[in-house]
């Protein structure tokens, strides 16, 4: 067997355990002489995955009791929607913070379903900053506040938690569990799996009770948090392959020390790699220091003209997924909790071999 280390945006790179455990699973899980693929979501050793599957995320992520835990489908797009569909009327207002691409489809969507006020934009700078907290024109009585708190195309993460009355909707589908936040200072978190949770397909919902009252009339059943809420997110058959990764994923996340250990580790990776990117004068990062994302970095070479070498001699290196997004250019390195401190030191590196032999 090789595996490479895996630099991917998203999906992205999961835990060797965790898929050695598939491997051995898949034939016959738990001894019922059937693969958890092959069961029903209804059966008592679901039941029991599901279960223990939302009490390790409210551990790891220290949910409050009045928070209810959801899986969906439908990606964090279909939150896009879902938001102000569950949150707001046709006349309210919600206010956007545009600091990426993510953002900005966000806001887009929401855009179909009621009134949306962009309250900060980092557009003007290529998304490399985020706004002044001071400088966003805010609605009064908004139905939310909706912020993406890591985008994952231009390397931006809030180092701050907005603040103000209205609920804040964070899209945190790649830095969840990446490290601790106070999931009381949010009235939704909503985030895709397949950066830092498992497998596409299943979608994580945190929302605020109090919240899941506020849908509107006449609500689709499965674009209603409500319904999720209420059936223990057995709304109708869920994504049972992609919830069983879930569930090994947080397991071994606990292993790590959870969301406290990993976050030290991959504080550690971060700063080595944009220590080596800003040590280099031919490999450099455009993003504002204080938000620049411990998840996503992206870097250009000083000669875009070696772009294509780089992405080879690299990929022949085992470093795999390092071409940047086309609205940026470069690489990017994705370095979700499940890349080991060694994929970054390997990447470093190797970097610094190419500087050597073509900078
Ligand atoms: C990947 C990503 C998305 C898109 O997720 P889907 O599951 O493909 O809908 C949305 N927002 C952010 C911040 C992302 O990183």
């Amino acid at each position: 067997m090789s595996r490479v280390y895996n630099f991917s945006a998203g999906p992205a790179a999961l835990p060797l355990e965790v898929l050695e455990t598939v491997r051995n699973d898949i034939p016959d899980w738990l001894g019922t002489g059937m693969s958890v693929m092959e069961v029903s979501h209804r059966g008592p050793d679901f039941a029991e995955l599901a279960a223990r599957c939302e009490a390790n995320l409210r551990e790891l992520l220290k949910v409050p009791d009045d928070y209810s835990v959801l899986f969906t489908q439908g990606g964090a797009t279909m939150q896009m929607a879902m938001a102000p569909l569950n949150l707001s009327s046709a006349d309210d207002t919600a206010d956007y913070v545009i600091t990426g691409s993510w953002g900005k489809k966000a806001a887009a969507e929401a855009g179909k379903f009621c009134r949306v006020n962009v309250a900060g934009d980092a557009a003007d700078r290529n998304y490399t900053y985020i706004p002044d907290e001071a400088s966003w024109r805010r609605t009064d009585a908004a139905a939310y506040l909706h912020i993406t708190p890591n985008e994952t195309i231009a390397g931006v993460e809030f180092d701050f938690v907005p603040g103000g009355d209205a609920p804040i909707v964070a899209d945190m589908s790649s830095n969840i569990l990446s490290r601790p936040v106070d999931v009381g200072d949010y009235g939704v978190i909503y985030a895709g799996a397949q950066k830092n949770i498992g497998p596409a397909g299943i979608t994580l919902v945190l929302v605020r009770n109090d919240l899941l009252d506020r849908v509107r009339p006449g609500n689709a059943h499965l674009m209603t948090w409500k319904s999720y809420a209420e059936s223990d997110s057995m709304t109708n058959t869920p994504p049972t392959f992609a919830w069983y990764v879930a569930d090994l994923v947080f397991d071994w996340l606990k292993r790590q020390g959870g969301v406290e250990g990993i976050a030290e580790i991959n504080g550690r990776k971060s700063r080595r790699l944009y220590e080596a990117i800003d040590a280099s004068g031919f490999y450099s990062n455009p993003v504002d220091v204080a938000c620049r994302s411990r998840m996503n970095v992206p870097f250009v070479l000083a000669d875009a003209r070696l772009d294509k070498t780089f992405l080879e001699e690299s990929a022949a290196a085992g470093l795999a997924n390092l071409k940047g997004h086309r609205s940026v250019g470069g690489m990017r390195a994705s370095i979700y909790n499940a890349v080991p401190e060694e994929a970054v030191d390997a990447l470093i590196a190797f970097m610094a071999e190419f500087e050597t032999k073509y900078g």
